[in-house]
């Protein structure tokens, strides 16, 4: 008898119907004999919707009842979830966060989980139960409501299935797993069986959405298999855990294109101790995260310049400017530029390590293509390029066939 999480994204919960086949698949399992906990999120788009009446009644509301607004989203779904176990004669308890015994700390609209003390949970499994647990949300010590930030749900499976020592840990969502590329972009990218938790990190930071970075992290940190996978059909999904050395047989395990940085070159920035420190830490107090740096060799013998180029989000793209500009004269800025045109085109892959000249093929197979390279940053695992934002498309499937084949 296995004990199984199981999380159903808005996608999969979108309206009753949904909800009604979660809780049919979900009976499957339990006729099955496995003990079930199952976390929900709020409804396709509820959680925006809940934001913008927040907003339309003032422009900045108490995180403390942004968390109260919230969590009433993923407590909708938990009922009507167990009800519909109910009505398939299969009998089930919705919990909250606090319920389930999630405890956080007090940062309303972004907590940290603390601790997990699933007492309600192990008792109602105990007596037969499915346990249906209201994800995103937990409790400060002290009893007030928290919520961990947007995806949150993830982070309360992922968490649940490390506290309960859960056998399976499923995550069910509206693609049948994670794919070697946007399929939207490359109508060639296939799915994949298995990626290590630092493929999938890499892939979540270079624009491909699967799942909360932080419940990646989190799974990495505790060891937690899960396996992400469609609950609107029977495919298997992609399974994610721990590299394995048979994951390097593979040289790359996927092409991610992330459109939505920006880039700002500071044209004439004096070359001297202390420059870039401070420019990056104007940036950084402004919360604007900063992605790839590249400073050029410094020209003029005497008080030498350099040009500095970097890439941020392109939300904060007017944020930037405006701090730069505040610190243009004191650092001696002589121009700014700033480019919006522009993706970042990452591949992705633990056999980065055991195999050469993989930088020289993508570049390579860009050239081709007559695609001109702006900006080079590497790591162990992951080369990414900044390119023309007009000849992304084309970049990644010509990569993708390089690597992954068509
Ligand atoms: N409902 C929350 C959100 O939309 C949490 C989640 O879906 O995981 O961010
Ligand atoms: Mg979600």
């Amino acid at each position: 008898m296995a004990l199984i999480v199981q999380k159903y994204g808005g996608t999969s919960v979108a309206d009753t119907d949904r909800i009604k086949n979660v809780a049919a698949r979900v009976a499957e399992y339990h006729r099955r004999g496995d003990r079930l906990v199952v976390v929900v999120s709020a409804m396709a788009g509820v959680t925006d919707k809940l934001i913008k009446m927040a907003k339309d009644i003032t422009p900045l509301p108490s995180e403390r009842e942004m968390d109260m607004l919230l969590a009433t989203g993923e407590q909708t779904t938990i009922a009507l979830t167990a009800m519909a176990l109910e009505a398939l004669g299969v009998p089930a308890m919705s919990l909250t966060g606090a319920q389930a015994g999630i405890v956080t700390d007090g940062v309303h609209t972004k907590a940290k989980i603390k601790n997990i003390t699933p007492r309600q949970v192990h008792a109602l499994l105990d007596q037969g139960k499915v346990v249906i647990v209201a994800g995103f949300q937990g409790q400060t010590p002290e009893g007030q409501i928290t919520t961990l930030g947007r995806g949150g749900s993830d982070l309360t499976a992922i968490a649940l299935a490390a506290a309960l020592k859960a056998n399976l840990c499923q995550i069910y969502t509206d693609v049948d797993g994670v794919f070697t590329a946007d399929p939207r972009v490359v109508p060639t990218a296939r799915k994949i069986d298995e990626i290590s938790y630092d493929e999938l990190l890499e892939m979540a930071g270079s624009g491909a959405k699967v799942m909360q970075l932080r419940s990646v992290e989190f799974a990495k940190k505790f060891g937690v298999v899960f396996e992400v996978r469609s609950s609107l059909n029977n495919n298997p999904g992609t399974i994610v855990k721990e590299e394995t050395k048979d994951m390097e047989s593979v040289v790359i395990r996927g092409v991610s294109l992330d459109k939505n940085q920006a880039k700002i070159t500071l044209v004439g920035v004096p070359d001297r101790p202390g420059v870039a420190a401070r420019i990056f830490r104007t940036l950084a107090e402004a919360a604007i995260n900063v992605d790839m740096i590249v400073q050029n060799v410094s020209h003029g013998a005497a008080s030498p310049t350099t040009d500095l180029s970097f890439t941020i989000d392109k939300p904060d793209l007017p944020k930037a400017e405006k701090v730069i500009d505040g610190i243009r004269k004191e650092v001696g800025i002589k121009k700014v530029q700033a480019n919006q045109a522009i993706a970042k085109l990452s591949i992705v892959g633990v056999g980065m390590r055991s195999h050469s000249g993989v930088a020289a093929r993508m570049f390579d197979t860009l050239a081709r293509e007559g695609i001109n390279i702006d900006m080079i940053s590497t790591s162990e695992i992951k080369i990414s390029v900044i390119i023309e934002l007009a000849k992304a498309d084309d970049a990644a499937r010509a990569v993708h066939a390089a690597f992954l084949g068509s």
